[in-house]
C-alpha cells in the first residue's frame, strides 16, 4: 500500500528547513516523495536505516523485472491496480514460445523462425511474441547447451532457461548472460545452492513453489541475499487453481502491501492444458488475470493474433484513446493533383480510412485533425471536429502548398460542417465524401479522375 506524504514527513529530519533537497520544506519534499516526483537520496541528512526504510516503503508494490536486453527486453511488474478501470495496467505480459531440447532440429528451426518473424500490423503497432523459453528435457547437457547457443545466435528475443538441473541451468546462463535470461525454477530444494551462482551474474529468476505459502520464504531469502528480480510460479495444477493463485498474489501485493508476494508472476499454459485450443484459452485467462509471463508450447498466426490483440486491448491506457499525430499523411506518392481527404485522429479511424485509401491504389493526402482521440462523429458532437477547427488545422498543416486543386473531402457523417468549413477555408471547395470508410473504394478512383480533367 502506498505511503502518504504525511507519514513520510514524520521520518524526515525536520531541519530548520535547510532546503538542501531543493524543496522549501521537509513537508514539500515528503509530498513529492509520496508521488514519485523525487528520490530519497536528495535529503543527505537521513540515517542509513531511515533511508533504507523509506526506499523499501516507496518501492513499487510489485517489483519491476526486466528479461532480455536492448530493444527486445521485456519489462513486467510495477503494476499499481488490481482492476484496469481503476487507473491502467502498465506492462503487458511477455508471451513466450517453448522449445524443448527433445524436439527435432526441423521443429526447433521452425519455432525459431516463427517467433522471430511472425508479427502483425495493428492500428499502427507491430504485435508479436516476445520471448523464447528453452527447456532441458533430454538429459544431455551438451545438446541443451547447443540449443541455447543456437537460439542466442539466431534471435534477439529474451530467453527463459528451464532446467531442474542447476549445473545445466547455470552453464546455459553463462552462454547468454548478457541477454539477462530468466532462470527457472528456483525452488526450496535448490535455492541455497543457487543464490551464490545467481549473484555471480545477476539475472532475473523464476521462483517455483508447490503453493503460494511455499513462495514466501523463498522470496524473503532471495531479497536478503540481494536478489530482487524474480517472477513467481505458485505451482498451480489446473486453470481454476491458477486463477485463484494469480488473484491472491496480486491482491496480497497491492491491497495488503505484502512484500514477499510483491513480484510479477509466470504461468505455463503449455504444461497445464492438454490440447492446443485449451492452451490458448488458458493463455487468454492468464492475460486477463494478472500474469506477467505466459509460456505457450507453440502457436501459429490463428492462435497468436487473438492473444496479442486481447493483450493490447487490456494493456492500453483507458484514460487516453489511442490517437495518431495531427498532420497530413501521404498515402502512396501523391502529386499536386492528388485528392485531399480529412478525418479525425482516433487511431482506429485513421487506420481504417488510410487502409481504405491504400486499397484503391489512388495516391492521396490524408489530413488528420486532432479530435483528442475521438472518432469523426463523436469528435464533432464534442466540438473537436467543427468546421472552424478543421479549417484552422488545414491552414496550419501546409497542405495547400502541396496541391493545385483546392478541394477537400470531408466524411459524409459530418456533412453539416460544410458551410462552416467553407467560411473557414476561403478558396477551397468542400466535397462531401462517403459516410463510411467502406464507401471510399467506390468513391475515390472516380473522384481522383475528375481532379485530373
Ligand atoms: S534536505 Fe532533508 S532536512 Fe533539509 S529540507 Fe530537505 S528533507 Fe528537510
Amino acid at each position: 500500500m502506498p505511503i502518504s506524504g504525511s507519514e513520510i514527513v514524520k521520518m524526515l529530519p525536520g531541519k530548520k528547513p535547510c532546503k538542501d533537497c531543493g524543496f522549501p520544506t521537509c513537508f514539500a519534499f515528503a509530498m513529492k516523495l509520496a508521488t514519485g516526483g523525487a528520490t530519497v537520496d536528495k535529503c543527505i541528512y537521513l540515517t542509513p536505516e531511515v533511508k533504507a526504510k523509506l526506499e523499501d516503503l516507496l518501492a513499487p508494490a510489485i517489483k519491476l523485472v526486466t528479461i532480455g536486453a536492448g530493444d527486445n527486453k521485456v519489462q513486467v511488474g510495477n503494476e499499481e491496480v488490481i482492476y484496469r478501470h481503476e487507473k491502467t495496467y502498465v506492462h503487458p505480459p511477455g508471451i513466450a514460445i517453448l522449445i524443448s531440447d527433445k524436439e527435432s532440429e526441423a521443429k526447433v528451426n521452425e519455432k525459431i523462425k516463427k517467433v522471430n518473424e511472425l508479427n502483425f500490423s495493428w492500428v499502427g503497432l507491430t504485435l508479436k511474441a516476445d520471448l523464447i523459453a528453452l527447456q532441458f528435457e533430454s538429459g544431455d547437457k551438451n545438446k541443451f547447451l547447443a540449443l541455447v547457443k543456437k537460439v542466442n545466435d539466431s534471435s534477439n528475443l529474451g530467453i527463459i532457461l528451464i532446467s531442474e538441473d542447476l549445473n545445466v541451468l547455470f552453464a546455459a546462463r553463462d552462454l547468454c548472460a548478457d541477454k539477462k535470461p530468466l532462470l527457472y525454477p528456483i525452488t526450496k530444494e535448490n535455492i541455497d545452492q543457487a543464490i551464490p551462482k545467481i549473484k555471480e551474474k545477476p539475472t532475473p529468476v523464476g521462483v517455483r513453489g508447490a503453493s503460494i505459502e511455499e513462495l514466501i520464504p523463498l522470496t524473503a531469502k532471495l531479497k536478503e541475499a540481494g536478489v530482487d528480480e524474480a517472477v513467481l510460479d505458485p505451482g498451480s495444477k489446473n486453470l481454476m487453481e491458477a486463477v485463484r493463485d494469480q488473484t491472491f498474489i496480486r491482491r496480497a501485493a497491492l491491497k495488503q502491501g505484502f512484500r514477499p508476494l510483491g513480484y510479477p508472476t509466470i504461468a505455463f499454459p503449455c504444461f497445464i492444458a492438454k490440447d492446443g485450443l485449451k492452451e490458448v484459452l488458458a493463455a487468454s485467462v492468464f492475460i486477463n488475470k494478472f500474469t506477467a509471463v505466459i509460456v505457450l508450447s507453440d502457436f501459429d498466426q490463428y492462435s497468436l493474433l487473438p492473444l496479442l490483440v486481447q493483450r493490447l486491448n487490456i494493456y492500453t491506457d483507458p484514460r487516453f484513446p489511442m490517437a495518431v499525430e495531427e498532420k497530413y499523411y501521404e498515402i502512396g506518392t501523391p502529386d499536386e493533383n492528388a485528392p485531399v481527404l480529412i478525418t479525425s485522429n482516433w487511431a482506429l479511424t485513421y487506420f481504417i480510412v488510410s487502409s481504405a485509401i491504400e486499397a484503391t491504389k489512388v495516391s492521396s493526402f490524408l489530413c488528420v485533425k486532432d479530435a483528442e482521440g475521438l472518432g469523426v462523429l463523436t469528435g464533432w458532437a464534442a466540438g473537436k471536429f467543427s468546421g472552424d477547427s478543421v479549417g484552422a488545422m488545414v491552414k496550419k498543416s501546409g497542405i495547400e502548398n502541396k496541391v493545385k486543386n483546392k478541394k477537400i473531402v470531408i466524411p459524409g457523417r459530418v456533412a453539416r460542417i460544410k458551410g462552416e468549413l467553407e467560411d473557414a477555408l476561403p478558396g477551397w471547395e468542400i466535397i462531401i465524401g462517403p459516410r463510411e470508410a467502406a464507401g471510399i473504394g467506390a468513391f475515390l478512383p472516380e473522384y481522383a479522375k475528375s481532379l485530373r480533367k
